[in-house]
């Protein structure tokens, strides 16, 4: 078995480019009439579930049709501004929001490439105890052989790990507290090919270095001969409560497409993909569809160093902490230029314009709850709702992860500290009494979230799931869905190479091929210290 390298170099170099590829774009912006195409599968969405699949069963021999709702943008278009790219690359300018005891904001991104497009690159597999527990609890027990599809994923995407030199001085002091403290951790495994380090990954890469999608898998399936209609809203499946016969698309210029097909698969992500199958009258039966959203909130702790930092520069998330693991709890970077860090520093007025006069001092760090709350996605009044509760564990498990974050960059030498707790806005001399003492409710955080995971979740059992084992809708005979909203359960790490490897394995599926069995052993992956699932009582 050959071996793919992972570590050193592996990261900084470009390797091998791909041959350049003739876009197959059919530009929803231009087409105001009607159009008709046939094809084998329509796949409406081209993020992180969309694209994977597209690829393998363009190269698999069937004819392929995308359809997205964004544009199409090239790395020319990435200026490496935030807050021009925003506006352009993630929905609503990145205002999409839940409503509930606490607002929390919930970024997606919309284009070709999805929400991958505008993510941070890390890449940690499924870990173990989660897929066992899917299969005992939801009767998954098939998904617990995933090891081939993401060994074939990471090559694909050139999943390697993130190399001191680029990792930045975020995360070199975010490493100090915590090797004082003795808690493990490590740099993290991405989706890059010649990583410079520039710091914009979450506002699309300006070196074409970050393998999202819409940069490997999509030009991969168009050169399979797979075409996409971009800025093109699938609105309607047409079925017969059995099969699926085509699925109709609006476009930007107010035309029509109309994809006649043999299959159907729902890729839109865990907001959009429950709305777009209620409004068809699917995947209703279980009464599980736009229920059961986990979506791993996050938040993040700023502290002031007298050392410059410059968290601008280097990998934004190149560093991780597993120690809290089983708790819930990962902590994992969260770093950006100026312009990110004024529009997201929880501060107004003069706090706020003198934190950022020494924003080259500050140091930011991230933490994710592998949460037991859920929340509901439904359409109201024409508008999309996202309901979410952040329960009282949870809450708690905040709580903890927020005095720990502190006391790593007290360890680390901090002069003042920022946690995102009502109250207790700074601490200084590394006295955390205040913050220990402070009861905290759910709307006493300031919360974000970036991965929506489970509203058309997979159950073996018609009555408790959406989707079965190989992601079919379980009253349809031609419908799946390869996205976000099928994953079950919150996984405790980002979950993108997950939803790409139960894509990848869907469309083997499809082509009724066995798992691929020439796949390189990477050198080394992440395997973060999660012994147990934290969500197994839900
Ligand atoms: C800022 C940020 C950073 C993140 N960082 C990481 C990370 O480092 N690692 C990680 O693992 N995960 C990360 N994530 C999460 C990860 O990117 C997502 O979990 C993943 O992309 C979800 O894949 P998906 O296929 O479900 O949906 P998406 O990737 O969101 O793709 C859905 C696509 O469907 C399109 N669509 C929706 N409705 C329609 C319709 N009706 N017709 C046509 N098209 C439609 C959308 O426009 C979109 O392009 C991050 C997320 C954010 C917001
Ligand atoms: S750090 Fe810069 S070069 Fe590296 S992946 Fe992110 S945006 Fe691209």
């Amino acid at each position: 078995m050959t071996v793919r390298p992972t570590t050193g170099d592996a990261y900084r170099e470009w390797g091998e480019p791909s041959p350049p590829v003739e876009p197959r774009i059919e530009d929803g912006a231009q087409i105001a009439d009607e159009r008709s195409v046939e094809c084998d599968i329509c796949v409406i969405g081209t993020g992180a579930g969309g694209s994977p699949l597209a690829k393998e069963l363009a190269e698999g021999g069937m004819r392929v049709v995308m359809l997205e709702e964004g544009r199409h943008f090239t790395t020319d278009d990435f200026t490496a501004r935030p807050r021009e790219m925003s506006t352009i690359l993630y929905r609503d300018a990145g205002q999409v929001v839940t409503v509930g005891n606490t607002p929390i904001i919930l970024p997606l991104g919309k284009g070709v490439g999805g929400t991958t497009m505008i993510n941070s690159g890390t890449c940690f597999r499924t870990p173990d105890p989660v897929l066992e527990m899917w299969g005992k609890r939801f009767g998954l027990d098939g998904l617990a052989e995933l090891d081939p599809y993401f060994r074939r994923v990471e090559r694909e995407l050139n999943v390697v790990q993130v190399t001191e030199d680029r990792a930045g001085r975020n995360a070199a002091v975010v490493r100090r507290g915590a090797d004082a403290l003795g808690w493990k951790g490590d740099f993290i495994w991405r989706n890059a090919r010649g990583c410079v380090g520039s710091g914009v990954c979450s506002f699309g890469c300006p070196s074409s270095a970050k393998q999202h999608v819409g940069l490997s898998y999509v030009p991969r399936a168009w050169a399979a001969g797979a075409t996409t209609f971009t800025e093109s809203r699938a609105e309607r499946i047409e079925h017969d409560g059995r099969r699926a016969q085509a699925v109709l698309a609006t476009t930007a210029a107010g035309g029509r497409v109309r994809v006649s097909c043999s299959h159907v698969v729902v890729a839109c992500g865990a907001i959009h993909t429950p709305v777009l199958l209620a409004k068809q009258g699917l995947g209703g039966r279980s009464g599980e569809l736009g229920r059961n959203l986990a979506i791993h909130p996050a938040t993040a702790v700023r502290a002031l160093f007298d050392e410059e930092i410059d968290m601008a520069s280097g990998v934004p998330q190149s560093y991780f902490i597993d120690e809290f693991a089983d708790e819930g709890i990962m902590l994992e970077g969260a770093a950006g230029p100026p312009d990110y860090a004024a529009m997201s520093f929880p501060f107004a007025g003069e706090k706020h314009r003198e934190l950022m006069l020494q924003f080259r001092n500050i140091a930011q760090f991230g933490l994710m709850v592998s949460d037991l709350s859920r929340g509901v996605v439904r359409e109201r009044a024409g508008r999309i709702e996202i309901r979410y509760d952040l329960n009282e564990e949870d809450t708690q498990t905040f709580k903890r992860g927020i005095e720990r974050l502190c006391e790593l960059f007290v360890a680390a030498g901090a002069r003042a500290i920022y946690p995102p707790v009502a109250g207790v806005p700074e601490i200084v001399g590394g006295d955390l009494e205040l913050l220990r003492r402070t009861e905290v409710k759910a709307q006493d955080l300031v919360l974000m979230a970036f991965h929506p995971l489970g509203t058309a979740r997979a159950d073996a059992r018609p009555d408790h799931g959406v989707v079965d084992g190989d992601l079919r809708l379980h009253e349809m005979e031609n419908v799946w869905v390869s996205d976000a909203s099928a994953i079950p359960s919150s996984i405790g790490v980002n979950p993108q190479i997950t939803i790409m490897a139960l894509a990848t394995r869907l469309a083997y599926h499809l082509l009724d091929k066995p798992a691929p069995d020439n796949e390189p052993e990477p050198e080394s992956i992440a395997r973060p210290r999660i012994t147990q699932p934290h969500a197994l009582t839900v």
